[in-house]
């Protein structure tokens, strides 16, 4: 069945990380409860997403007040306090929400979410470091999506070691396990190119391959 279009998320937790979130999804035109036990932070969104309420997230019957398993989503972004959070999320499970998303700090507390039954688990601080180490490190490789945790699809620009040689010739499949699936030149995109397709000075070789072998090809000179 296709996802509906217009979800209903309650985001619990308004700090940096949980405010930001409940106004992007209200502008991506979702409905939004927005909860935190402070009221203070409560009343300074309130404005901006379809409902908001202050209540204790690790008390069950205020849950039920809210109706809480009437969201699709519930994202329980609360960091410092891992206690507050862990029981927020084993409450919403028993509860019977459908889809639980945690924001957490460590590869440790994500392990235990994801045991007592987190659907998704995040880390924004770590993620934004990796990103941004990879992005300094590798400044060649331009973007990466994610396929598998593994495999991923990546744009990067091609290595001058590289320039004026044939597909053939570079032998990316063999030494890299790198297929390319496109070429982007200037304004024009060859699709599917050849192995006599020559590669120039500029190309940004859209290829698919394992994680490593991406990070290996990026290092080119
Ligand atoms: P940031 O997203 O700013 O990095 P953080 O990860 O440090 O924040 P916290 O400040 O620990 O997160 O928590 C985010 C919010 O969660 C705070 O505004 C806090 O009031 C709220 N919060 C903490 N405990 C509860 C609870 N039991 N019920 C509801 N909200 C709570």
């Amino acid at each position: 069945m296709a996802k509906k279009q217009q979800q209903e998320f309650a985001v619990i937790g308004l700090g940096r990380f949980g405010s930001s979130l409940a106004r992007a999804l209200e502008e991506n035109g979702q409905t939004v409860m927005a909860i935190d036990i402070d009221p203070q932070l409560v009343q300074s969104i309130a404005d901006e997403v379809t409902h908001a309420a202050a209540l204790d997230a690790t008390n069950e019957d205020a849950l039920r007040a809210i109706d809480i398993t009437a969201f699709d989503t519930v994202i329980v972004a609360i960091g410092a306090d891992f206690e507050a959070n862990l029981i927020t999320t084993a409450t919403l499970k028993d509860l019977g929400v459908r889809h639980i998303i945690c924001k957490t700090q460590s590869n440790r507390q994500k392990g235990i979410l994801l045991r007592i039954g987190a659907d998704k688990v995040v880390q924004p601080e770590q993620n934004s470091a990796l990103r941004l180490a990879e992005e300094l490190s590798l400044p060649t490789l331009l973007e990466k999506f994610n396929l598998t945790q593994s495999y991923s699809i990546a744009e990067i620009v091609l290595p001058a070691s590289l320039n004026w040689q044939s597909l053939a010739q570079t032998d990316l499949r063999n030494k890299y396990q790198l297929t390319v699936l496109l070429i982007k030149r200037g304004d024009e995109v060859l699709i599917s190119p050849t192995s006599d397709t020559v590669l120039q000075e500029g190309d940004l070789l859209i290829v698919f391959g394992d994680n490593q072998s991406i990070t290996q090809f990026s290092k080119l000179p």
